[in-house]
């Protein structure tokens, strides 16, 4: 199998601020980390390769710093790792993402033969849209299933269990295909300090604008149709009220007589 993760750095931390200017997120400053899907993507995917052989790649789109997140896949299981990164692709939103992703996804298959399994998390956990994943997969015309827990390789096709409200369903897809990773049941793997320091010694390719057949107009702020009028953290108004007593009925009660003197409705 030949399998790509698609990787994203992200902030770590729950107090993601707010340029109020170009209203985008600061980075500045936060540690980073693999996003927390994007882990569980490839714990799969390495897993996948363990269990029918092949090869895992892993790309992210981001400043030189994201570098330090492919390499630490690199330590957990991914064989081969590219940065994809020029000052042109500043300000991309989530369909320009997917664009210059999905050009270099080809540059990369021209060279190393097709991917039949493409991962992506199910969604960032900055960003939050879930958008890039499908999105890739709609430039490159391949099926795709979202809110992956596992999988299993059948004759031609991939058997991939899916989240769903009521529990989930095993679902047949051809492939290649794209799948987006929701938390599975077992945890990424750690690292160790062997594999650490070999993954530190290996260099990173960056691929640029120069590398790909791309229309710049669809790249960065300017090639972006999302318009951000206003971002802003709700200030919280009031604590909620905990009513606690021994049964329903008498809880629903209080609440109402709580809600009418309040005149919360
Ligand atoms: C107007 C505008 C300007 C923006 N400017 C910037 C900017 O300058 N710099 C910036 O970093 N962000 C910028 N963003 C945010 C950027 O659009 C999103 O972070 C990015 O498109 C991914 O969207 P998401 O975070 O919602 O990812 P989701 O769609 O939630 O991500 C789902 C999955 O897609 C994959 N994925 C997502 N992003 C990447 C990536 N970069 N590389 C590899 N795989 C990926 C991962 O597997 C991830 O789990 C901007 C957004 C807007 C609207």
């Amino acid at each position: 199998m030949n399998i790509l993760v698609c990787i994203k750095q992200v902030p770590d931390t729950t107090e993601i601020k707010i340029d109020p200017v170009t209203n985008t997120l600061i980075r500045q400053g936060a540690p980073s980390i693999i996003n927390t899907f994007d882990a569980y993507a490839l714990e799969l995917a390495v897993r996948v390769k363990e269990q029918y052989s092949g090869k895992v790649t892993v790309i992210s789109m981001g400043p030189e710093q994201a570098k330090e997140a492919l390499k630490e896949c690199l330590s957990v299981g991914a064989d081969e790792a590219y940065l994809i990164s020029d000052r042109i692709f500043g300000g991309s939103d989530t369909l320009a993402t997917s664009y210059i992703l999905s050009k270099f996804i080809n540059v990369l298959e021209a060279e190393h033969g097709k991917y039949d399994l493409i991962l992506c998390g199910k969604q960032a956990i900055d960003g939050d849209t879930g958008q890039v994943g499908p999105e890739i997969a709609e430039h490159l015309g391949i099926p795709q299933v979202t809110y992956i827990t596992d999988m299993k390789l059948e004759d031609n096709f991939l058997l991939v269990k899916r989240d769903n409200d009521n529990g989930f369903d095993w679902i047949e897809v051809e492939i290649p295909a794209l799948v987006t990773v929701t938390k599975t049941n077992f945890e990424p793997r750690y690292a160790t300090i062997r594999s650490k320091m070999q993954a530190n010694k290996r260099n990173i390719p960056v691929l640029t604008s120069n590398d790909a057949a791309l229309d710049f107009a669809q790249c960065g702020l300017k090639g972006s149709p999302t318009k951000v009028k206003k971002t802003y953290t709700p200030v919280r108004q009031k604590n909620g009220v905990i009513i606690k007593e021994e049964n329903s009925k008498t809880a629903v009660k209080k609440f109402i007589i709580w809600a009418n003197d309040t005149k919360v409705f």
